[in-house]
């Protein structure tokens, strides 16, 4: 306790200790990105082959942990010290340290990214329980984006448990309170899912995934009913300025699908956090 009291007197030093926490979960979020889509890729082709009684080959062990982190080109095993967020990016000039190999600078963005946002989760809360389940939903919302932009994909495994997670929170009223929590995750899921629908019955095209609806759903479960509006409005507004930055950048044409999940993410954490101080800018511009 005395360490708690400490740090809630002394901010400065609460928000460096979320500062490192952040690049450490960062570094996490990397592993979990780039392996849990093959883990259920893996666990997928085993079930199919189950249930097509096909004969199935028990596969060498992978998992989060396991095997340990190497690089993908020679294979050399990344030790402890190469190993550090950030740090051992920039000491090793973002390269191999066996074969010299460029390092993919995503590792380190996310990283920075992740400690940002987890420094502006405690600036915005304070400290306390609410930053403590903010921060659970900043990360948990990083890994989706970072997972949908790769392989346009929102597991289920980490969009419901934070889904419930809202909910449970909210039971208590830690972020707002249950009836608005119950309401939003409704209102989340029923909203794109009627867009979805009506898209699909004029166009005879998918226009988004069903992980997009359960994705609003929890950002509801998080931020209440009121949050929707403005996560939907908001993330139209960044996946029009960020599909046309991408479109024009890769010479794609408009038809090509991006993965919403992203933008929906970004818009709907700004909307749990600052979606009051928004909402009450709107009136005030419009004089109400
Ligand atoms: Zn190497």
């Amino acid at each position: 306790m005395m360490v708690w009291t400490f740090l809630v007197q002394q901010p400065a030093y609460f928000i460096g200790l979320m500062a490192v926490l952040g690049l450490l979960v960062g570094s996490f979020l990397n592993v979990v990105a780039h392996r849990l889509p093959i883990m259920l890729e893996r666990q997928w082709r085993q079930e199919a082959q189950q249930m097509l009684g096909l004969p199935t080959e028990e596969p060498a062990q992978f998992n989060l942990c396991w095997p340990a982190s190497h690089c993908p080109r020679c294979k050399h095993a990344i030790r402890a010290w190469e190993n550090i967020p950030l740090l051992s990016y920039l000491v090793l000039g973002g390269r191999c340290a066996a074969c010299k190999q460029p390092i993919g600078a995503r590792y380190p963005v996310v990283e920075v990214v992740c400690a940002l946002l987890s420094v502006a989760v405690v600036w915005h809360s304070g400290p306390g329980l609410e930053a403590l389940v903010l921060l659970a939903l900043t990360w948990s919302l990083l890994a989706l984006s970072l997972i949908d932009l790769d392989q346009q994909l929102l597991p289920d495994v980490l969009v419901l448990p934070t889904l419930w997670l809202g909910l449970t929170v909210n039971a208590f009223g830690v972020v707002v309170p249950l009836f608005d929590a119950l309401w939003g995750a409704v209102a989340g899921y029923l909203s794109l899912w009627t867009v979805y629908w009506v898209f699909k019955l004029l166009t005879g095209k998918e226009g988004m995934g069903y992980g997009d609806f359960k994705l609003l759903a929890l950002i509801g479960a998080w931020g209440g009913w009121q949050v929707v509006p403005l996560s939907l409005l908001l993330s139209s507004v960044i996946g029009v300025v960020a599909g046309l930055c991408v479109l024009r950048l890769r010479r794609q044409s408009v038809g090509t699908a991006i993965a919403f999940g992203p933008y929906l993410a970004i818009a709907g954490w700004i909307a749990v956090l600052w979606g009051d101080e928004i909402h009450a800018f709107y009136l005030q511009l419009f004089g109400m």
